[in-house]
């Protein structure tokens, strides 16, 4: 048995294919690249049930993954997190089947260490010493890390207003690190010119083609988690959109390796943004294949603060395949929606997670989401990492004071 079967990469634009045995970042038209895998070599030969006996992390999957050789393998033990049943926010939102895949406990707290756990080492496989990126925080916290592991330099340059726990996981790691005096996309125009300049590896969002493939390891978990059925709808806050598009992506491949019956319904996906930033929900509404940059952007949920992804058109392409949508939230309700779950179910979701379980309420109001149905929320990371969107008067006693 082969660690991977990847195949190669190719273009979802032109089609236009490149080998994964070389450096290879967008295809020559400007699209970026995506990974495709031998499944009729592996179908019959690795089943379902073999996976039982696998250590519970991403690379379980290892043989859907890009890296070839288990020795490049950089990981802190991320993946197979807990899918969470959420009887009272279900209830107190008239979804009883509501689920949370849980990606706050993960290494580095978000859930970009999937996608850099497995980006780090294809890099490694591929003989990369130094890679840059732009990043709202969490991306660069997760790569810069996991290139310490790999030992790796990094340069990573975020916005100055990130949040700033994700400033001081890069600052620790030793990358070099930047902050820029404005958005992720000014951000991305400096790493280019850099990249250029100093022949570092562009790990920028789907410049990259491997960053989907760890992330893609969210939708191979909900479904082996729900014994290869699939829920009705998955509501994942939307940036770059990298998750969304790997969950489709991943799904796609479960039932063309027959792991996922072919008459099972795909879950209908929805991306939410915020309303200070929602480029992909503006095109989905007049029913565009591709998003128009976003004028001063501004949401407190930070990791979901894109103007413009630049695989928008694969993120909307999702969305009408499965008769999904998407839906814009404020930042004000959100954080409401951030208090009540943890009210109600002592779960302190990030602000992105928490604009989709907002989202999730506001679906079900207006009856797109049916009460019967099982519906599954990425908390994309943990609360914890954004100590400033919480702000509580808390009286203060005197020692001897009774209450
Ligand atoms: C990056 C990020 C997102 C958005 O992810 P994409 O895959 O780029 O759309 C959502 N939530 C958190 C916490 C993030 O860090
Ligand atoms: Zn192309």
């Amino acid at each position: 048995m082969k660690f991977s079967y990847v195949s190669h990469l190719y273009c979802p634009k032109c089609s236009k294919t490149y080998s994964t045995e070389e450096e290879n970042h967008l295809c020559a038209c400007g699209s970026p690249l995506l990974v495709t895998y031998n499944l009729d070599e592996l179908r019959g030969k690795f089943t379902a049930d073999d996976l039982l006996k696998r250590a519970p992390d991403l690379w379980r999957y290892h043989e859907l993954l890009p890296v070839r050789q288990n020795n490049n393998v950089i990981s802190l033990g991320e993946g197979m997190t807990p899918l969470v049943d959420l009887p009272a926010l279900g209830k107190d939102m008239s979804i009883p089947r509501l689920l949370m895949k849980d990606e706050g406990v993960i290494p580095t707290g978000a859930f970009k260490a999937r996608g850099a756990a497995v980006g780090v080492s294809k890099a490694k496989e591929l003989g990369v010493k130094e890679l840059a990126m732009p990043t709202n925080g969490n991306a660069g916290a997760a790569w810069s890390l996991y290139a310490a592991r790999a030992q790796m330099s990094s340069t990573i340059i975020m916005p100055v207003d990130a949040p700033s726990i994700t400033r001081n996981e890069c600052a620790l790691s030793g990358a070099n690190l930047f902050l820029v005096n404005g958005l992720i996309s000014d951000a991305g125009k400096i790493v280019a010119e850099a990249v250029k300049e100093k022949g570092l590896y562009d790990v920028s969002t789907l410049k990259e083609p491997y960053r989907i493939e760890g992330k893609k390891t969210m939708g191979l978990e909900i479904a082996e988690q729900l014994n290869w059925k699939l829920p009705d709808v998955i509501l994942y806050p939307t940036g770059g959109g990298v998750g969304l598009i790997g969950i489709y992506k991943a799904l796609q491949e479960l039932k063309e390796l027959g792991w996922i019956e072919s008459d099972e319904q795909m879950p209908r996906l929805v991306a939410v943004q915020s309303e200070g930033c929602a480029p992909i929900v503006e095109a989905w509404e007049q029913g565009l294949h591709e998003s128009s940059f976003w004028e001063n952007s501004e949401t407190i949920a930070f990791g979901i603060n894109v103007p413009k992804a630049i695989g928008d058109f694969l993120v909307l392409d999702a969305l009408y395949e499965t008769n999904g949508c998407a839906i814009a939230v404020d930042d004000d309700s959100l954080l409401q929606e951030q208090q009540r779950t943890a009210e109600l179910e002592g779960a302190f979701v990030c602000p992105e997670g928490a604009a989709s379980f907002l989202a999730a309420r506001k679906l079900r109001e207006k009856d797109w989401i049916k009460e019967d149905e099982q519906v599954v929320v990425l908390n994309t990371g943990a609360g914890i990492k954004y100590p400033d969107t919480v702000n509580f008067e808390v009286p203060t006693l005197e020692p001897g004071d009774s209450i």
